[in-house]
């Protein structure tokens, strides 16, 4: 930190034992001061930045102990509870995942920052695909906006050239930034995105991009600001919100690196528009073309997360000494179809390696005596080893000034860093296995297959008149949550059934109607509707003791919870 703030050029207080014209002096004085100041804000700013994402991580994971250790008390047919507790469960685990996210960008930040500032930020140019960086954009912002349920546009020029040369990452930084603060500092209405280009004659492309909210605004005396390091602008009226004060300083000197522009133009109150521009070369003339028909297919499906590609054929060994890691990546992956092999050492992965021809290894870097780097070097020389060649991608949580460089000239393929995000991670992989080994999913691929699925996996549920995309709602489209609620629903049936016909013939409608109100709640939970509106009905007639009304409905009641249950053995069985 030390070392930052004398990068960030905040020690300025030195003082020369001459007498000074007076105005000088002042002038250095008010200087200093207001460096202390800004010291001072950026100090308290920034520990109260990383301590609340902590203080979130930390309490959150409090309470998935707590219901972890209710979930192991729960009596084992108590299916209500237990999925409420599993629900709890998914929503404290979702809490940390976006503290964690919030405290990496942070940390990030800073980092840059320091980069920056010590000079040492680099621009790495290669060649790219517009419309996968935008792709990404999308599903790094849609989620953002559709949690404040702000309407997100990205309207895109189709023929714009897709493949570009620069810094693929870099503008990729520049524009989440910006449409970042855009979402954070909008509470009501929209964001938009509008690419354009301006090719210039000499193999390059100037790239406008205009960010446009109709959010809190800027006042015209703090559009300055905007652009001055650890400044943030009406702390009072902003304080809930996540910031360090460094995204714009950072935007701006990358784009001052890269040729670049930005200028804002806002109106207080009603909203800000940011248009950068990027010069980038263009390599084909490939345009980006019905991009904008595929992004509105991706936002009508809900951006959920769906595979680029398969490669059932593909093989691949996965290492990393932490079991749980080597099951997220493993769970990344699953929907590739490829095989995955893990290793838990590097010993252990330098002999799988011997003796397994991979297509490519996922190399975790700091690992307990033989290291990542060691394992990988031990790989190459291993003459006659049947994956002696392959891409080794390095996967660490180094992400330091030289890192990468460090990395590769040690001989690592690629690098990424941790914690791994899926799309960089099968962005990556689809670049390194052998062509002929990768499917790309397109689309209309990913619809038939998806519609295949459920056709064959849920007929029966939906004849039952179980409405599995209801249920998948409670999940977040989690299938494999789905999957065990159902099996939750049908394992208590024998016991449940028991009970609601036990008090139905004793009319012990007290006991009988907190029976129908749980299987009210669990049918509507695996989205068995019309089994829970009238089981609501039952149980609101329960309460006024309404045996009439009961009597009437009970029989089919008890069919229809039958034949739900019936369906979900169905489709456990195939
Ligand atoms: P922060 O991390 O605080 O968001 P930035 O450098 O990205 O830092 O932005 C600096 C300040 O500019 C913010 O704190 C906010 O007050 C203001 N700001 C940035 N973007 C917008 C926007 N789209 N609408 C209103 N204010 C904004």
């Amino acid at each position: 930190m030390f070392s930052l703030l004398v990068a960030a050029g905040l020690s300025l207080i030195t003082v020369r034992p001459f007498v000074r014209a007076q105005g000088e002096l002042l002038e250095e004085k008010v200087r200093a001061e207001s460096a202390n100041h800004a010291k001072s804000d950026f100090l308290a700013n920034m520990s109260h930045e990383i301590r609340t994402p902590i203080n979130a991580v930390l309490g959150m994971n409090e309470m998935i102990l707590r219901e972890d250790h209710r979930a192991q008390e729960l009596a084992k047919d108590d299916s209500v509870d237990m999925i409420e507790t599993l629900k709890n469960i998914n929503v404290y685990a979702n809490d940390v995942k976006s503290a964690g996210h919030n405290l990496l960008a942070i940390v990030n930040d800073i980092l840059d920052f320091s980069k920056i500032e010590a000079g040492k930020m680099d621009i790495t140019e290669a060649p790219y695909q517009l419309s996968s960086l935008l792709n990404d954009l999308n599903n790094m912002i849609l989620f953002k906006a559709q949690d404040k349920k702000l309407d997100f546009n990205i309207d895109v020029d189709r023929t714009l050239p897709d493949d570009l040369y620069g810094d693929e990452v870099r503008v990729r930084q520049i524009l989440t930034n910006i449409l970042g603060n855009a979402v954070k500092y909008t509470e009501k209405g929209s964001v938009r995105l509008t690419l354009r280009g301006e090719e210039q004659g000499d193999g390059t492309i100037l790239l406008k991009a205009k960010i446009s909210d109709t959010g809190i605004g800027i006042r015209p005396e703090d559009k300055e600001k905007l652009f001055t390091k650890f400044q943030r602008l009406e702390m009072e009226r902003n304080s809930t919100v996540e910031g360090t004060g460094l995204g714009l300083v950072i935007t701006r000197r990358l784009l001052d690196m890269m040729g670049g522009t930005i200028s804002v133009e806002s109106e207080y109150g009603k909203g800000s528009v940011f248009t950068v521009t990027i010069p980038q070369r263009i390599v084909s003339n490939v345009s980006v073309g019905n991009f904008q028909e595929r992004f509105e297919k991706n936002m009508k499906e809900g951006g959920t997360y769906k595979e680029s590609f398969r490669a059932p054929n593909a093989r691949i060994l996965v290492v990393d000494d932490t079991r749980i890691n080597l099951a997220v990546v493993a769970n990344l992956l699953k929907s590739t179809l490829m095989r995955i092999d893990t290793a838990l050492s590097g010993a252990e992965a330098v002999k799988k390696a011997e003796d397994t021809a991979y297509d490519l290894i996922l190399m975790d870097q700091r690992m307990p005596e033989m290291d990542g780097t060691e394992a990988l070097h031990k790989i190459r020389e291993t003459s006659g080893g049947k994956s002696s060649k392959v891409p080794v991608i390095c996967l660490t949580a180094d992400a330091v000034i030289g890192a990468k460089e460090r990395y590769l000239s040690e001989g690592f393929s690629d690098y990424l860093t941790k914690p791994i995000d899926s799309f960089a991670l099968e962005k990556m992989l689809k670049k390194y296995l052998p062509s002929s080994k990768v499917e790309l999913v397109n689309d209309e691929k990913k619809e038939e297959i998806s519609e295949e699925k459920a056709a064959d996996s849920y007929d029966a549920l939906r004849a039952a008149g179980v409405n599995p995309s209801e249920g998948l709602k409670y999940t977040n489209n989690d299938e494999g949550f789905y999957l065990s609620m159902l099996n939750e629903y049908a394992s208590s049936y024998e016991e449940k059934s028991g009970k609601i016909n036990e008090y139905y013939s004793k009319e012990d409608w007290k006991e009988y109607g907190i029976y129908v109100h749980a299987l009210k709640s669990t049918s509507k939970m695996i989205g068995a509707m019309e089994l829970s509106e009238l089981a609501l009905r039952i149980e609101e007639a329960a309460k006024n003791s309404d045996a009439e009304t009961i009597r009437g409905k009970h029989e089919l009641m008890m069919k229809r919870y039958e034949a739900v249950t019936k369906a979900i053995n169905l489709t456990a069985s195939r």
